[in-house]
C-alpha cells in the first residue's frame, strides 16, 4: 500500500489560489485507507474549501485512482462536474493524481496528498516500511526480512555493529534489522546463508522513471473446418 498524510489545508489553498471551481478526486484504494481520499475526508475537505470562497463543483471517489481504465469511467460518469471545475483536486497518490492529469490533459491537476512509502499494514493508522521497490529482492538471502529498508545504513552484509541491545545506533526506537535477520535465520536454521559474501547492491536496477510492459500472449487461430 502507498501510505501518504493529507497536505495541510494551508498548502492545498495555497495550490488552489488561482482557481474558484474545484472538482474533488478521491481514492477508494490506499487513501481512502489511510484517510486522505475516502468519502468521509473528502466531505470534510468540501467544508473547509467552502468556508474558504471555493465552490465544489463535484466529488467523486474514484475506485483506483491510478488505474487509467477507472479514470476514465468515473471522470465520464462525473463529466459535467469536471467540466465546470477549473481545477481538480487530487486526494491520492502522485500516482493517482498523474493518471487523472494525463487523462483530463488540459485541466489542471493538483495533489492534496504527500505521499511517504510503500508499507505494511499493522493495523488502521499504524504503517511501516518494509520495501523500496529497489529493483532486485534480495528477501531470499534473508528468509524474508528487507536490509536494504530495515536497516538505516542499507547495509546487506551483516550489521554494522553499531547496535544496542538488538536496537538500531541510528535510531534506538527501531530495531536493527540484522539482529532481527539473525534471529531469524537462526530460528530456520539457514545461518549458513550469513556466510555468502554478497556483492554490492546493484542499484543500476533501479533506474527511473521505471516502466513494465507484459506482452500479450497472441491468440491461437483454431480452424473449425
Ligand atoms: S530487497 Fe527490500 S527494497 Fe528491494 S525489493 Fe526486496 S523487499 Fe523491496
Ligand atoms: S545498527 Fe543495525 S539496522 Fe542500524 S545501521 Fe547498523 S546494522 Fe543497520
Amino acid at each position: 500500500m502507498i501510505i501518504q498524510k493529507q497536505k495541510p489545508i494551508e498548502e492545498i489553498l495555497e495550490s488552489l489560489k488561482d482557481c474558484r471551481k474545484v472538482f474533488i478526486a478521491g481514492c477508494a484504494d490506499c487513501a481512502t485507507a489511510c484517510k486522505t481520499g475516502g468519502e468521509e475526508e473528502l466531505a470534510e475537505l468540501k467544508t473547509k474549501l467552502t468556508e474558504a470562497g471555493k465552490t465544489i463543483t463535484g466529488m467523486a471517489v474514484y475506485d483506483t485512482a491510478c488505474l487509467s481504465g477507472e479514470v476514465r469511467k468515473t471522470t465520464a460518469a462525473h463529466q459535467p462536474e469536471v467540466d465546470e471545475a477549473d481545477t481538480i483536486l487530487v486526494m491520492a497518490c502522485g500516482s493517482g493524481v498523474q493518471t487523472l492529469g494525463d487523462y483530463l490533459d488540459t485541466k489542471p491537476v493538483v495533489p492534496g496528498v504527500d505521499p511517504l512509502f510503500i508499507g505494511q499494514v499493522i493495523r488502521a493508522g499504524k504503517y511501516e516500511e518494509k520495501c523500496q521497490a529497489c529493483g532486485k529482492c534480495v528477501l531470499a538471502l534473508t528468509d524474508g526480512i528487507c536490509p536494504v529498508t530495515r536497516c538505516s545504513k542499507g547495509l546487506i552484509n551483516g550489521p554494522c555493529g553499531g547496535y544496542k541491545d538488538g536496537k538500531c545506533e541510528v535510531d534506538p526506537e527501531k530495531d536493527c534489522a540484522w539482529v532481527l535477520i539473525y534471529e531469524r535465520l537462526k530460528a530456520r536454521g539457514h545461518l549458513d546463508k550469513l556466510r555468502e559474501l554478497q556483492d554490492p547492491k546493484d542499484h543500476s536496477a533501479l533506474h527511473r522513471p521505471q516502466r513494465l510492459v507484459w506482452e500479450r500472449p497472441k491468440k491461437k487461430v483454431v480452424n473449425k473446418n
